[in-house]
């Protein structure tokens, strides 16, 4: 743990394993609740000093964590690929996903504009300012271990906010190694503080009620999502929540169907398809199904799972046990109600991997609305296919879910496209584009999949607040 500039050690420590092989690669400290207490007390303090440095002092701290995070890549990329499980290619990727967050906040922070305002009366003025929000309290999942960290900490400082980071625990590796970057990178003692634990739930509250922490900003499950921002709202907290997502994937008849079913199976088996944009809900139209499932069933046949850190694994192992449990649940119950495996569909343990937690690339046709997987968020690497007759037909049942987050169309027909892109309620739509993501784009969704936007200047907005002076002359 990492509070007001010290490196904490001495409590009792939890182990961190491998999901690949189940072997402890390291361990951490479990915080108590004098470490939560120290860690506020020194984000709170360290506020006052530093709200008043300009966005100059501290968009050169932010380039300086960046130039450090780039030529740590590929140690950087190892660490998250021995204890999150994806192949190193895809560490690789999101180190520098990771890394573009810190160089765009980095030049954002010169941009912090405010407003001046005419006035109706004539001996008045008013000036618009923005200032930080305060102590920012962040709490982020295992399946991005190091670009949702920056996604959420790059902001936050651009602004002038100190931060408190709790990361999930199946991934506090990646995290102590993010503050030795901002500790490298020159941020002041008590600005970036870390706290590691095995029971997340102290920490949660203490975020939520806490009167010195001014903003919770929370990535994971909709279900805790839900739960914190209730507390937080009883404290009038400002948070920003990305939680789960349940994403639609339609192929429109004009779309290649091999084309497709190429793109769908390269962003579904990403991450082991633990995303919160994994398309979970591929609709294809009736007249296509055929040439579709056989290409998304031939490339997931071809997938290696394996170690991420050997060459040519295509497929990484899932968290952990329960996440196994989760998905061949779900791929029973959809069989169990008519659905048909064309491939995969059961745990993998041949060839070395029976001790992590390896499930095969999978692909179900004849998927219905009468399945848990046509409402539950998946991830895992499961491909559900759902066919489909009309466009109206097939925009109500993507939109006939809970979540928000992420659709992905395929159509090469310009009205189509746009009408669909129109007519569905997500946050992010990828068109004929399998990666609609980057740090200069706002990443965020409707419904339960959250609050707020990560990325882009309306990242910068969710951590500042707009003060007015209405000046009389
Ligand atoms: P999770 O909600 O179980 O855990 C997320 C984080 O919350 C972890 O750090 C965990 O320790 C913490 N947490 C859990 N219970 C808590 C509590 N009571 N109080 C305080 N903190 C608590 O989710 P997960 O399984 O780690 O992550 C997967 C989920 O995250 C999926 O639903 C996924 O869609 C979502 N996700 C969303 C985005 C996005 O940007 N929208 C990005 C990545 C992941």
């Amino acid at each position: 743990m990492y509070i007001n500039g010290e490196w904490i050690t001495g409590r009792s420590e939890f182990p961190v394993t491998n999901p690949a092989t189940g072997e402890t690669i390291g361990t951490v400290p479990d915080c108590t609740n004098q470490d939560i207490e120290a860690a506020i007390t020194a984000a709170d303090r360290a506020f006052i000093e530093w709200k008043k440095t300009t966005p100059y002092v501290r968009s050169r701290l932010l380039y300086r964590a960046w130039e450090l995070m780039i030529r740590q890549k590929r140690t950087l990329a190892e660490l998250m690929t021995r204890e999150q499980g994806k192949p190193l290619k895809a560490s690789l990727n999101e180190v520098q996903y990771g890394a573009d967050f810190l160089l765009w906040f980095a030049e954002e922070a010169k941009r912090l504009y405010g407003q001046s305002i005419p006035s109706a009366r004539e001996n008045q003025r008013f000036l618009v300012q923005k200032s930080p929000v305060g102590v920012v309290g962040a709490i982020t999942p295992w399946n991005y271990p190091i670009s949702m960290i920056t996604r959420k900490l790059a902001p936050a400082l651009a602004s002038g906010c100190t931060v408190i980071l709790k990361p999930a625990e199946s991934t506090p590796l990646c995290a102590k190694a993010m503050m030795e970057i901002f500790e490298d990178a020159g941020f002041p003692p008590g600005v970036v503080n870390l706290l590691t634990v095995q029971n997340p739930e102290p920490v949660g509250k203490a975020f939520c009620t806490d009167p010195r922490i001014r903003k919770l900003t929370f990535t994971g499950s909709t279900s805790v999502g839900k739960e914190l921002n209730g507390l937080a709202a009883a404290n009038m907290k400002r948070v920003s929540m990305e939680l789960g997502g349940h994403a639609p994937a339609i192929v429109f008849p004009d779309a290649d169907p091999v084309h497709a079913a190429k793109g769908l199976s390269l962003v579904k088996f990403l991450n082991t398809g633990q995303a919160c944009i994994s398309p979970n809900r591929i609709f294809v139209h009736e007249d296509h199904a055929e040439p579709f499932i056989r290409e998304l069933s031939s490339r997931a046949n071809r997938l290696v799972a394996g170690n991420g850190m050997t060459e040519g694994t295509g497929l990484g192992p899932l968290i952990n046990e329960l996440a196994i449990q989760k998905v061949d649940t779900q791929v029973k119950d959809a069989v169990s109600r008519g659905a048909r495996v064309e491939t995969g569909g059961r745990r993998l343990t041949d060839g070395g991997l029976s001790d992590g937690y390896f499930y095969a690339p999978t692909v179900l046709s004849g998927v219905t609305a009468a399945m848990k997987i046509y409402r539950d968020e998946t991830f895992g690497p499961v491909a559900p296919v759902i066919t489909y007759r009309s466009e109206d037909d097939v925009i109500a049942m993507a939109n006939d879910t809970d979540y928000g987050l992420a659709a992905y169309i395929y159509s090469n027909d310009i009205g189509t496209a746009m009408r669909a892109f129109e007519a569905l309620d997500f946050g992010i739509i990828g068109i004929n584009d399998i990666n609609p993501t980057s740090a200069a784009a706002p990443f965020g969704g409707m419904k339960t999949s959250g609050l707020g936007r990560e990325g882009a200047k309306e990242g910068l907005e969710e951590y500042l607040e707009t003060k007015l002076g209405g000046f009389a002359i």
